[in-house]
């Protein structure tokens, strides 16, 4: 094979006499331009399973994400595996022990347990709807999350959210609102 044959098939894109970076690649014209940010898909996993959850009042999800953009961890509120919703209280009033709070178990929290890799969690970012909770923010720090993005801090007044903004500013957690550019985000489960 002579050395102009070398123009032909693949070796057409690189000229011998040109390093391949210095080439300027063409784009696909093909691709989708209107497909949703990372931070809009990880927090609408989280907005989905937060449809998991069988509290009347507030439904919130989780999910958890490594240095990869892998998904690790995914929860929602409940009560704890193997404890019946329906015999455990989901009020919000009266005596404490008939309220949900001494039972439920937060959404972090069921993330970080769920995930199948706890050393993985060290690092890791938290996409939450809700601004954690002082609880919730205990165990993020003592596994090592080190960014919150949330959504809504509609509580944020309230001691046990400004307990968890203390706890995450000492223990150098990131915390990132997230403005989503995403709004709303239609899926059909009835494919033909
Ligand atoms: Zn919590």
């Amino acid at each position: 094979m002579g050395r102009n044959d070398r123009g032909r098939g693949a070796w057409a894109l690189f000229p011998l006499n040109l390093h391949p970076k210095s080439y300027i690649i063409p784009r696909m014209a093909n691709k989708r331009t209107d497909y949703i940010s990372w931070d809009d898909y990880f927090m609408a996993v989280a907005q989905l399973s937060a449809h998991r959850s069988k509290d009347p009042n507030t439904q919130v999800g989780a999910c958890i994400v490594n240095e990869h953009m892998r998904i690790i961890g995914i929860g929602y509120n409940g009560f704890p595996m193997g404890c019946s919703d329906d015999v455990l209280p989901w009020s919000r009033e009266g005596d404490f022990l008939d309220t949900k709070y001494p039972f439920v178990c937060h959404a972090e929290m069921n993330a970080i347990t769920n995930a199948a890799n706890k050393q993985g969690l060290d690092g890791a970012r938290l996409y939450v709807s809700l601004f954690p909770c002082n609880e919730c923010a205990k165990l993020m720090v003592q596994v090592g999350i080190k960014e919150v993005v949330y959504l809504s801090d509609k509580y944020g007044d309230d001691p046990v959210f400004v307990a968890a903004r203390k706890i995450f500013k000492l223990a150098g957690v990131r915390l990132r609102q997230l403005e989503p550019s995403t709004r709303e985000i239609n899926l059909l489960l009835d494919v033909e």
